[in-house]
């Protein structure tokens, strides 16, 4: 284990705090999971993709992480898909953790140590109630069980929402076997041909708060390090799940609350009415996951992303930016080194690995991290640039390599074949600009005949003509030997 100075906002008590295992080199980490009822949006995976870089990042600090994140695969959403469709619920909900699965790995991330499904730990949930009930915690009423928020002192200490302010403007369903209106169900009666288990109360089915302190419980045990999920999460069903698991264990249920914000489009919240969801497969397929991957990163966890042209684009040059140089990097024959440059550069990298290290260990500040990188990314093109292939870029590009490698395999990024990747980001610049390869291809031809026919209006023209629509050309003294896209 190595020392770290990793701090982390905790949502709970709201500010950033030294992080400290409970085991010493073990991180116990349960992140919430999706309902699985239809293919995800963009905003879904800002989740995964966080919390893989964030697992990545403990796992560089020296620990190992039981990374657990569960599918919700019974649900109302669930059930009115499968009356749609004429299915059973099953058929739905393994039909779409597939789909999502083929979406994680399509971004290329490494999957979480363990998914459990909802359905597969019926058992542990009623267990789960039994023992609030024993605790007077929960109480029954005509089939359903709700738990009893007067027993729990600390309820609202998550939120900040205090009880008695939640009642007061809240539309409360009105249901007489309730106690106190703000009591949350944990097992409710099954209709007829609703899906449904044998329990002490009757034929039901869970609530959806209890099947995460259920499966936290059982597979991670009472006290966890970390509990994630998105910010919409945040209330009730995380405050829900603290009153359940500290009701029945009686001990702090996560040390760290880690929630991430959501993903707005042109500054609006995604929403079916609006029409305005994008498909994270789709946008997939239409950009890359490296793409993806670099926009949610690019930007705090704890922060608004706003998905639009603008970012889509900024992220295309910067990767381009980084991938070129990264692609030069790799063609530099670094075989021979003059030891002159060794300090110089051992220096220099310990100085970034050091800026880099207390951005991310200061609450994954990624947005800083990626200025860092752009930082050694100057850096390389300057020498680049001035001294050529000389022994110092040779000496600089091994430690850049390994920069890269280091890092990019944190961040989950960098891994692309790099050629391939240039090539097809080539391809999305030219598509924004709606130009073919052929067609530049075609002109190119047609100004090296005439600059053979000395023509040299007509090549000048067309070398301008490319220019304005952002084409720029490199010749040498009989023809032009690449082209490359302004950006
Ligand atoms: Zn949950």
């Amino acid at each position: 284990m190595k020392t770290n100075s990793l701090k982390i906002f905790n949502s709970l008590g709201k500010k950033k705090q030294a992080f400290k295992s409970i085991n010493k080199d073990k991180v116990l980490m349960y992140v919430c999971g999706p309902t699985v009822y239809d293919l995800l949006h963009v905003g879904n995976f800002r989740g995964p993709v966080f919390f893989n870089f964030l697992r990545n990042w403990l796992e560089h600090l020296g620990y190992k992480v039981e990374y657990v994140y569960n599918y919700t695969d019974i649900d109302d959403k669930i059930i009115n898909k499968s009356n749609q469709e004429n299915k059973s619920t099953k058929e739905v909900s393994e039909k779409f953790i597939n789909e999502f699965k083929k979406d994680y790995d399509s971004l290329k991330i490494t999957r979480p140590t363990k998914t459990p499904k909802c359905t597969e730990h019926i058992d542990d949930i009623i267990n789960f109630i039994q023992g609030l009930i024993k605790k007077k915690s929960a109480y029954s009423s005509e089939g359903s069980v709700f738990f009893s928020i007067d027993k729990f002192n600390g309820y609202g200490k998550l939120s900040g929402k205090k009880p008695e302010d939640l009642l007061a403007g809240h539309r409360v369903e009105v249901n007489s076997n309730k106690k106190n209106p703000m009591d949350f169900v944990l097992w409710k009666p099954s209709k007829d041909k609703e899906p449904g288990w044998n329990s002490p109360w009757g034929f039901g089915r869970p609530g959806w708060h209890i099947e995460c302190s259920a499966m936290c419980n059982k597979i991670l045990g009472p006290r966890i390090d970390i509990h994630g999920g998105g910010a919409d999460l945040l209330f009730p069903h995380h405050e829900n799940e603290i009153a359940q698991s500290e009701s029945n264990f009686s001990n702090q249920f996560s040390n760290f609350w880690v929630h991430n914000n959501l993903i707005n489009f042109d500054n609006q919240k995604m929403s079916k009415s609006l029409g305005n969801i994008i498909k994270a497969r789709d946008f997939i397929e239409d950009n890359s996951a490296e793409i993806f991957k670099f926009i949610i990163l690019s930007v705090h966890y704890r922060s608004i992303l706003n998905f639009n042209d603008k970012i889509i684009n900024q992220t295309i040059n910067n990767l381009f930016k980084i991938y070129s140089s990264l692609k030069l990097s790799s063609e530099i024959n670094n075989s021979e080194i003059d030891a002159a440059y060794v300090k110089e550069y051992e220096n220099y990298f310990t100085l970034k690995k050091e800026e880099i290290d207390s951005y991310i260990n200061n609450d994954f500040n990624t947005p800083g991290a990626f200025a860092v990188i752009f930082d050694i990314i100057k850096k390389f093109n300057l020498l680049t640039v001035n001294k050529q292939l000389s022994s110092e870029i040779k000496y600089f590009s091994i430690h850049f390599d390994k920069f890269f490698n280091l890092y990019g395999g944190i961040l989950g990024l960098f891994q692309e074949n790099r050629k391939d990747f240039i090539d097809s980001l080539n391809n999305l610049l030219l598509k924004s600009k709606e130009i073919s390869e052929q067609f530049i291809l075609s002109k190119i031809t047609e100004r090296n005949h005439a600059r053979k026919e000395k023509d040299f209006k007509l090549s000048d023209t067309i070398r301008d003509d490319l220019m304005n629509l952002g084409i720029e050309l490199k010749d040498n003294p009989d023809s032009t030997t690449s082209w490359y896209i302004k950006i």
